[in-house]
């Protein structure tokens, strides 16, 4: 059954829920939209929304937002158990389900056939081809790719990926929508990886390889991009933070288009086979306890 409350107000979809689909929701409903919400596993959809009221109790008891705020932002979260419950309302609509092209095919066209016709259907792929995913949808107009990025309620940018047939008119749309969301937006060509993912991943890439050959520890190797080139991550603690999976099936996927540079190290294959995906199972690079990494013992 839905939790809905609202019938006709325009609204945003979230087809999703794991990291990106809970922090997504989270930011928009704090811009005050009304957010619904949607897992394949319901108990996900119900731990996202838990998982965002404990966010903002603690936000509470720092004094960031008024107890007032909290309540009225809660309520704007929906969950739903159907794409057709959570899209039929929606003037944005957006998938946040892994990183496999059939999958999220079927999701897109799912979101297309309970949508409102004028609904901007948004994919969060970090790397497939936003042009694959509009031509197999039979919507190549009206899907664009609104890659946020984790998380999504701290991070400043949103990279508004165009695919060959998505019409201007869209594009405008989503980048309207993430000025909305207070984010500012890059207009990018549908390349593998775009702009961002493909420099981001290369550098994690060669990362891990530094850590398979004993060049120095995980944590070394961050240190040394802190503190020696300003960047406010190391890309260790950045793949632990993004799902070692997820890294995998990106970097899997540039490989095939773009060649050896991005050929999956051995050594992130081993850590996803051992389940060890980074903070959101508590163990990947480092170990991580609520929410913050410790270093491994070497
Ligand atoms: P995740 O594994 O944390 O979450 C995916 C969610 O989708 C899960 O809760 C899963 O149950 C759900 N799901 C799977 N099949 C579904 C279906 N048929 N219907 C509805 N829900 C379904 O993944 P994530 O890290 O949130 O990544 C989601 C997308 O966002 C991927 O395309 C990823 O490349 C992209 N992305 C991830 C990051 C990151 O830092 N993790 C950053 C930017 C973009």
């Amino acid at each position: 059954m839905s939790e809905s409350t609202s019938e006709s107000t325009p609204a945003i979809a979230i087809v999703g829920t794991g990291t990106m689909g809970q922090g997504i929701a989270q930011h928009c409903a704090q811009r005050g939209y009304d957010v619904h919400i949607v897992d394949s596993v319901s108990a996900r959809a119900e731990a996202a929304k838990f998982s965002i009221t404990q966010i903002f109790e603690r936000l509470v008891q720092k004094g960031k937002i008024a107890d007032d705020e909290r309540q009225r932002t809660l309520a704007r979260i929906h969950i739903e158990t159907t794409i057709a419950g959570a899209t039929k309302n929606a003037s944005v609509a957006i998938e946040a389900v892994p990183e496999l092209i059939d999958l999220k095919v079927s999701i897109l066209k799912e979101m297309a056939n309970s949508a409102p016709s004028d609904c901007l259907l948004a994919t969060n792929t970090s790397s497939l081809s936003v042009t694959e995913l509009g031509a197999r949808t039979g919507q190549a107009a009206r899907v664009v790719g609104l890659h946020f990025f984790n998380p999504v309620p701290i991070m400043d940018l949103i990279e508004v990926v165009r695919g060959v047939d998505t019409s201007d008119e869209n594009v405008a749309r989503a980048v309207s929508f993430a000025q909305a969301l207070n984010k500012s937006a890059i207009v990018v060509r549908d390349v593998p990886g775009f702009a961002t993912s493909r420099l981001g991943v290369i550098l994690g890439c060669e990362a891990m390889r530094m850590v398979e050959q004993g060049v120095a520890s995980a944590a070394d190797i961050d240190r040394g991009m802190e503190l020696g080139y300003r960047h406010p991550m190391g890309p260790l603690k950045l793949t632990d933070l993004v799902g070692l999976d997820v890294r995998l099936a990106i970097l899997e996927h540039l490989h095939r288009e773009l060649g050896e540079q991005f050929r999956p190290p051995p050594l992130l294959r081993t850590m996803v086979r051992a389940g060890k995906l980074g903070k959101k199972t508590g163990e990947g690079f480092y170990e991580w306890k609520d929410g913050l990494p410790i270093v491994k013992a070497r």
